[in-house]
């Protein structure tokens, strides 16, 4: 009775470690499964799981997570496709858009003129001005598209040379001159005599200056203030545009260098910064801002 009751015991105990040696295998397994999985996610890496197990189970959690993969995969392939068609196509038809748009652009400049020197009717003279206004409106909107399309697509072509950004700085300032006056803008200038040189592309450098002293303007107008610096610091180029106007809350943060958003539909349509952060990160720099509403708001491009 004893010895059977040993060898029952004994068969017991071998049984409870064989599974607990078969539980210790299980859990390591689906530990490595895990890590692997955090390492495909956070790495972005089109990758598989191969779990060299001889457990049943385990083997067949990891082909079905690997299926699934694999899905996925081919979704995301065909998703890009899509998209670069798309952006394909936009890009097209943006670029044969422009040249029409800016040749009436120019036919309505010339009416415009005209109508200056001429004696017309109220009502005509506000219609050529409307048109005048427009026109500009639609011009900018078309080379905002064509742009952003371009960016996206990754066709955009930078020159990148070695430029002077203190002379760059300069001559956008002089271009806001007239408006800035206009608007009864203080204007605060820290700009270093000695030349601050970069390698980066003039027309993107310029393309985004413009767009932030646009906005500077246009969404800053109630503090009347513009203010640009132009430094260096650790190895970087850096040029602030500041404003004293209405500020973006903490919110709108997060979504103002994101394609189409914009606060005020009337006032832009929200592609200017998505562009001029583009633009900035084909040159390997980036594009920060930072506002206190109503007092100080100042973005910063870095290059
Ligand atoms: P758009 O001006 O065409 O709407 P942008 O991409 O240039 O597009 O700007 C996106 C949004 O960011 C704007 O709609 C505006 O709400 C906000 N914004 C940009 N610059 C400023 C600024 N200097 N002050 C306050 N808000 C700003």
């Amino acid at each position: 009775m004893i010895f059977t009751l040993t060898v029952i015991s004994l068969l017991l105990l071998v049984l409870y470690v064989k599974e607990l040696r078969k539980n210790h295998k299980m859990e390591n397994d689906y530990n490595y499964i895990n890590s692997r999985l955090l390492d495909i996610v956070n790495h972005e890496e089109s990758n598989y799981i191969l779990v060299p197990s001889d457990l049943n189970i385990v083997k067949e959690t990891a082909e079905n997570i690997n299926f699934l993969l694999e899905k996925f995969y081919d979704r995301q392939i065909d998703y890009r496709r899509g998209q670069k068609t798309i952006l394909q196509i936009f890009t097209n038809i943006s670029h044969d858009l422009r040249t029409p748009i800016t040749v009436l652009k120019g036919y309505i400049e010339m009416l415009y003129l005209q109508s200056q020197k001429t004696d017309l009717s109220p009502a005509l003279r506000t219609t050529i001005e409307k048109l005048e206004h427009n026109s500009q409106d639609l011009v900018h909107s078309v080379n905002n598209l064509f742009n952003i399309a371009k960016i996206q697509s990754g066709d955009m072509i930078l020159d990148i040379k070695k430029i002077n950004l203190t002379q760059i700085c300069h001559e956008i300032l002089l271009e806001f001159y007239n408006l800035l006056e206009k608007e009864n803008f203080r204007v605060e200038v820290h700009i270093k005599d000695k030349p601050l040189y970069a390698n980066a592309d003039a027309d993107a450098i310029s393309r985004i200056l413009k767009n932030l002293i646009d906005n500077a303007i246009k969404y800053g107008s109630s503090g009347k203030f513009l203010g640009l610096s132009l430094y260096e610091k650790n190895s970087h180029i850096f040029i602030d545009i500041e404003d004293h106007g209405k500020g973006i809350s903490e919110t709108d943060k997060k979504y103002i260098f994101t394609r189409t958003y914009t606060v005020d539909r009337k006032k832009g349509n929200g592609l200017g910064l998505a562009i001029s952060q583009g633009l900035a990160s084909s040159m390997g720099g980036s594009i920060s801002v930072f506002s206190i509403p109503r007092k100080k708001t100042v973005f910063t491009v870095r290059l």
